[in-house]
């Protein structure tokens, strides 16, 4: 258990006894303040906040930072008031105390809830001292320490909230070493069995690597010396949390991962680190492409090391880091390390901390910047959280969704029923394109019709797992129905040329022909049908049973409306319109394939009955058919606004116009209008033939 005194006699090697002295009247304070406090475990609560001081001491913080500890939970649990602790410690003090005080109350249910404000009260209290942050880390840390006489719940709450702002705070400030211990306790908090099984593979898988690693070890050993180098050799192993979501993230298998073996080697000075880059890289063959050189460009959070990657004997990958000590302490400490208050205030401030205070200061430009908290927090959750991007919805909820996503992946999100009647969208009140990847800070608003179905394009643009299953099983669905029906209409269809009908059939008849099919119910078989598996005619035969192979007498053709769905869709290659004679074709898996009737891509099965059958158009078709028009004309200004404005004044919609060839004085224009029939494809041609210099208009068709 430690006492003031063994803390003391630690500091006493650091700071000097005046500084020690003002640490131990900040224990003997915090312990009458606390009198007769308890904290769950039972100890005295004076307890916590001496092992919260302790952790500081541990990485060398400063006296005041250290008082702070002492009292950090004087004004909250004993109603002592600020200005009480500012007559006994001084300013300094009592705004630490303040500031962790205010954090302390403040609760992170998770990152994207709409807790901007606190984010914003975090971020302030650490720009004004970033101590504020390193006291109220360690309060966390020795709180997530002793966690387990908390109840399940409250235990879970803290554990996520540790995992998602806490842990990215010490990495954004590169504390390495607390991070590593927020994300292996809060791992084993949130998921213990996951976390146990864990520990005892890596337990297991040490023993299994123990020859292999003593032996890389010895052989870089002994490159060092033999190049009269001093390097101290750590073997290092990956921590519990960071194993889990390599598993998790990249879908890896535990072995695979724990097949590389890694390494650290200390040197004394930066001129060394690249001396036994060298060296080792002579020792084996380096991986290319791998090594990263840290000490040149740090990392924004002040880290720096090489890295680099080398095939070890028999092919194995042995990941190396080389730094100097100072690097090291560094890397663990981050912000902490280097702890400058003690120094002047004009003297620079370098390595990491220089990095951090910049990353705070540019946090506290921005909140001026900002004006609302809304977007402010954005700015530091985006620099926290890079992976990920919030939006907002209209009524200010925040949404937090992977980078990437688009306005489909957020109407998923918000609901699958807002996903799936999805429409359109408004990303900051203008109309936005569905596909279009969404940026923080973003206002997004979905736009929905009743009966709206998922598009199958979206598939292509989606991230989010949720979007995308949701999607897909709509569409199963969709395609089922729709291919039921069609294939219902394509056997009728058949089925009435011989006289007969669905309906007629004998249900014994039917459930024979299922048999043979190896199908449980007639809607299995209509869907195959309907998809182009099986062919209505074939089918027909054998439910009128054998013998009568005649082929159908009056065959009157199968109407078109317009409304098949997706198991129905019309040829690129001659763009059949309503009005035009038209044949189906039917191919396996996709449905039918409506081509003109004079097309020269099914000219060679146009009478196989198999493969094609007669359509015609339904009177009441609806939709919109894209045809192709060719407009040559004389060249003249504007004239691509003039066909516009024709096409429009007929009520024609142009999907798409290019300019193809252009002599001087004979223009040549290729417009894809969207028209209703044959009709309407008249009226818009009568107008485009009204404009003067047009010499000739064709539709294209193969
Ligand atoms: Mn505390």
């Amino acid at each position: 258990m430690p006492s003031i005194d063994s803390l003391a006699e630690r500091l006493s090697t650091y700071l000097g006894p005046d500084q020690v002295n003002l640490v131990r009247r900040a224990y003997f304070y915090a312990e009458q303040a606390h009198d007769g406090q308890r904290r769950r475990s039972g100890e005295a609560y004076v307890t916590h906040p001496l092992a919260v001081a302790n952790i500081l001491a541990d990485m060398h913080m400063d006296h005041q930072s250290l008082m702070a500890a002492m009292l950090h939970d004087v004004i909250e649990d004993t109603g002592i008031a600020k200005e009480a602790l500012t007559s006994q410690f001084g300013e300094t003090v009592s705004e630490l105390v303040d500031g962790v005080s205010k954090l302390t109350q403040m609760n992170f249910e998770t990152k994207a809830e709409a807790q901007a404000e606190n984010f914003q009260k975090m971020a302030m209290a650490m720009a004004r001292d970033i101590r504020v942050i390193l006291v109220k880390l360690a309060d966390r840390l020795h709180n997530m320490r002793t966690l387990e006489v908390l109840s399940g719940e409250k235990r879970r709450r803290i554990a996520k909230e540790t995992l998602e702002i806490y842990a990215p705070i010490a990495n954004r400030l590169g504390m390495h070493s607390m991070r590593v211990e927020f994300e292996d306790l809060g791992f084993k908090a949130m998921h213990p069995m996951r976390s146990e099984r864990i520990r005892t593979a890596v337990k297991r898988a040490r023993g299994n690597r123990k020859e292999i690693v003593n032996k890389i070890e010895e052989s870089i050993t002994h490159c060092l010396e033999r190049e009269g180098m001093q390097g101290v050799v750590i073997g290092r192993e990956k921590h519990l949390y960071s194993i889990y979501q390599k598993m998790r993230g990249k879908r890896r298998a535990f072995n695979e991962i724990m097949d590389v073996y890694a390494f650290r080697i200390i040197v004394d000075k930066v001129d060394t680190c690249y001396r036994v880059l060298g060296a080792v890289h002579n020792l084996y063959k380096p991986l290319p492409g791998r090594f990263k050189d840290y000490i040149a460009i740090p990392k924004a959070n002040g880290y720096q090391s090489l890295h680099t990657t080398l095939f070890g004997m028999h092919g194995v990958p042995i990941e190396i880091q080389i730094r100097t000590r100072e690097m090291e302490e560094l890397a663990n400490n981050g912000i902490a390390a280097h702890w400058l208050y003690k120094s002047s205030e004009d003297e620079q401030p370098k390595g990491s901390h220089a990095r951090a205070r910049q990353w705070v200061k540019g946090i506290l430009e921005l909140q001026q910047r900002a004006g609302n908290s809304l977007e402010f927090i954005e700015s530091v959750k985006i620099d926290l959280f890079p992976d990920e991007v919030y939006v907002f919805t209209p009524k200010g909820r925040i949404m937090e969704l992977p980078k990437g996503s688009t306005a489909v992946d957020f109407a998923y999100a918000v609901h699958t029923d807002v996903g799936n009647s999805c429409i359109a969208c408004r990303i900051n009140r203008r109309l936005a394109p569905l596909s279009q990847a969404l940026e923080s800070g973003s206002t997004v608003e979905i736009v929905t019709a009743p009966g709206a179905r998922p598009n199958p394009a979206w598939l292509n643009f989606v991230v989010t797992g949720k979007a995308r299953t949701h999607i897909r099983h709509a569409l199963k669905l969709q395609r089922r129905s729709e291919s039921i029906n069609l294939g219902e209409r394509l056997l009728n269809k058949v089925l009435t040329s011989f006289a007969s009908h669905l309906d007629k059939v004998p249900a014994e008849r039917v459930q024979a022909v299922l048999g043979e099919y190896r199908l449980e119910i007639i809607e299995d078989l209509l869907e195959d049908i309907g998809l182009g598996n099986r062919m209505a005619y074939v089918v027909a035969r054998r439910l009128l049973s054998e013998g009568n192979d005649q082929l159908p007498s009056a065959e009157g053709p199968l109407a078109i409306r317009g409304t098949e769905g997706l198991v129905l869709s019309y040829a690129k290659c001659c763009t059949p319109i309503p009005g035009d004679p038209i044949v189906g074709y039917l191919s396996a898996g996709k449905g039918m394939v409506v081509h003109l009737d004079s097309c020269k891509n099914i000219s060679e099965i146009r009478h196989n009955p198999e493969k094609c059958i007669q359509l015609n158009w339904a009177k009441d078709v609806t939709g919109e058919f894209n045809v192709e028009l060719r407009v040559e004309l004389e060249h003249q200004r504007g004239l691509i606004a003039l066909l516009a404005s024709s096409v429009n004044a007929a009520d024609g919609n142009i999907e798409k116009i290019s300019m193809d060839e252009r002599d001087g004085r004979i223009s040549v224009v290729q417009l894809v209008v969207s028209v209703h029939d044959r009709v309407h494809l008249a009226r818009v041609i009568k107008k485009l033939r009204a404009l003067t210099g047009v010499i000739r208009i064709t539709r294209m068709r193969a």
